[in-house]
């Protein structure tokens, strides 16, 4: 599989480092609120490109970890009028939920920020030590980016407009700071009194450390100095992972992530989304509208990953009628294989060119395309053949985390004289009219309707 790297800016294969094991890092969501569906963006995109992975016979080794204590969740859970615990414990459920309805694959690992306190220490710790960071007087510590020559790389700092001068000497102890400016950036942050009881002991006073470190700390812990992928929406490429790589490298040497994977932001109605002008979609805002997590997740993958994406409401109802009809040829493959049963294969058969779009820089949408085009070519197909080919079909689909909706849940239009068939032979029925009652069910049966009776009432399904 190939796949863009921000780094490098090429697409370079993805081959696990050690050899047998992919391993792969995502920045997990903060949890003082719903996610929205712009998150879930990024969140489906790292879940297609790990099915791809494992789909393709690449076992996988998954980190993803929940930010529980930041400026946001101590300052929401104080509203609340929570513990810090309790607040990030209930909207970790939800994204749970969430993710589960979406069809995401739990990580295989899923550590928290605050259960890592003293692994992110001891990382401050060999930082200072070695000279790449400092204690401020307050009792903070920041690291010194003037000490790294390595810092910018990723974001190719060098191109962009920045006065260096301005800001080189610089501070920045909020854990979001701006985007254009460059500044040494905060690892401990000492304690203060909106704080609460949010605070811990460390070497340089009580306090807690900054955002940028912990996905550092966790990353030594469960993968090591050298990985396979680092991932998370293009809004985290700077200043987030250039901290990152700024606090591994120097700590702990190594090379720190093989290849960087960022997944561009989703717009709604053409623009940010944001709470002031009511665009700021839940899942729950959709479930809410009619809409299934199926849907959602089809328009999250319609798009490519390093292509602005524009929600809209409208794109919900196209993916309705796309997982329908995609049912449908499904259905209508799985009858003509009289039988047969094909359960896995290693060939995609007419859903090759979908399989192949997903290895050639994860481009979902043309996946979609190619399921299609796919079904098209097996409309003739029988037997063993059709098999082999459902076969291909599903591996594409588990790929893409889709799983296709049930008969039942299609809205099947029922014309309304077929209806008003069935209503005069139900009275036939009820008035024990049973010649007028057998003719009409017979009619129905000709024009390819069946006619269920129930106790009370009558179903119409398609023959
Ligand atoms: P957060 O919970 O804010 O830390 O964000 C979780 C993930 O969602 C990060 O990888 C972000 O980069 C990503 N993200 C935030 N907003 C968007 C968006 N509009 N589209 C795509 N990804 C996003
Ligand atoms: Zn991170």
């Amino acid at each position: 599989m190939r796949l863009f790297d921000t780094l490098t800016r090429t697409e370079r294969d993805l081959r696990p480092i050690d050899g047998s094991t992919y391993r792969f890092y995502c920045c997990g969501p903060t949890v003082y609120g719903p996610a929205h569906i712009g998150n879930f963006r990024t969140f489906v995109l790292q879940d297609v490109l790990r099915r791809v992975l494992e789909t393709g016979g690449t076992r996988t080794l998954h980190v993803r970890n929940i930010t529980d204590v930041d400026d946001k969740t101590i300052r929401d859970s104080q509203k609340a009028g929570q513990s810090l615990t309790d607040f990030t414990r209930g909207w970790t459920e939800k994204f749970h939920a969430d993710c589960d309805k979406l069809g995401l694959l739990a990580p295989h690992i899923e550590p928290g920020a605050v259960e890592h306190i003293p692994q992110q220490i001891e990382m401050i710790r060999q930082l200072v030590e070695k000279g790449h960071a400092y204690a401020s007087d307050d009792g903070s510590v920041y690291f010194k980016i003037s000490s790294f020559p390595g810092y910018g790389r990723l974001s190719h700092l060098d191109e962009r407009e920045l006065d260096l001068g301005k800001t080189q000497n610089a501070r920045a102890n909020a854990d979001e700071y701006e985007k254009d400016s460059v500044s040494d950036f905060v690892l401990w942050k000492a304690r203060r009194p909106e704080d609460g009881d949010n605070f811990w002991a460390s070497p340089w006073g009580e306090g807690r450390p900054g955002w940028h470190l912990e996905c550092s700390a966790m990353i030594r812990e469960y993968l090591g100095e050298d990985f396979d992928l680092h991932s998370g929406g293009v809004d985290l490429v700077f200043p987030h992972h250039e901290n990152e790589i700024a606090q591994s490298v120097c700590s702990c040497g190594g090379h720190f992530a093989a290849h960087w994977f960022h997944i561009t932001h989703l717009l709604v109605d053409g623009g940010k989304m944001s709470k002031s002008l009511g665009n700021l979609y839940t899942l729950e805002d959709l479930e809410k509208r009619g809409h299934s997590a199926m849907e959602v997740r089809y328009v999250l993958i319609g798009g490519h990953y390093r292509k602005q994406l524009n929600f809209t409401l409208d794109s919900l109802t196209a993916a309705r009628e796309a997982l329908a009809k995609l049912a449908k040829g499904a259905r209508h493959l799985a009858s003509k294989c009289g039988g047969e049963v094909v359960l896995d294969s290693v060939s995609f058969g007419p859903f090759q060119a979908a399989w192949d779009s997903l290895n050639d820089d994860l481009n979902t949408p043309a996946a979609l395309g190619g399921l299609f085009t796919g079904l098209r070519e097996t409309s003739q197909l029988t037997g063993r053949d059709a098999a082999a080919a459902l076969a291909g079909l599903n591996r594409v689909l588990r790929a893409l985390g889709l799983s296709l909706p049930e008969e039942k849940d299609e809205a099947v239009e029922i014309p309304e004289h077929i209806r008003a068939l069935a209503e005069t032979r139900w009275q036939a029925r009820l008035s024990k009219n049973w010649a007028e009652s057998d003719r009409l069910r017979a009619e129905l049966t000709e024009l390819g309707w069946l006619m269920k009776d129930g106790k009370e009432s009558y179903e119409l399904s398609q023959a």
